[in-house]
């Protein structure tokens, strides 16, 4: 490691160097005594920032749905599902429903056409060996 290398002349309290790169001061940015107070009103901003964030975060987790469901949703189908996709889009559009709620209904959308994927393929695959079952090897029944 060369003595000044590319890096903040600051050392930090446990004796090690400041691994950022230094401006024309010699140190970085966070490290320059001339940039002190920008460093803080940035570091003030950005905490601010933060805040809000997470109240406007909080007060829409608070808000919920500013319209209640009307009835509970049958999801047996590709089309029940499509259908709830179709009625939380709207609702999203219309602003009757929070961006965080539609993304969990998106959710939970996806995972209720997955196990319906998975509930017709384990029926094909039951009827199938119940064909086959029903059916002596090598004998084909005529149909009527
Ligand atoms: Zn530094």
């Amino acid at each position: 490691m060369t003595p000044d290398g590319a890096r903040c002349s600051f050392v930090k309290a446990d004796g090690t160097r400041c691994a950022m790169r230094p401006t024309a001061s010699g140190t970085c940015v966070v490290h320059d005594e001339t940039q002190k107070a920008a460093m803080q009103e940035a570091r003030r901003r950005g905490a601010e920032a933060a805040r809000a964030r997470r109240a406007a975060v909080r007060a829409e987790a608070a808000q919920g749905p500013s319209v209640a469901p009307t009835k509970a949703l049958k999801l047996d189908t590709a089309g029940q599902i499509h259908s709830c996709l179709e009625e939380t889009v709207n609702a999203v559009r219309l602003g009757n429903l929070s961006a965080t709620a539609a993304n969990v209904i998106g959710s939970l959308c996806r995972a209720a056409l997955t196990a319906l994927e998975v509930r017709l393929l384990e029926q094909l695959e039951a009827e199938k060996a119940q064909q086959e079952a029903s059916q002596p090897v090598g004998a084909r029944r005529r149909r009527r």
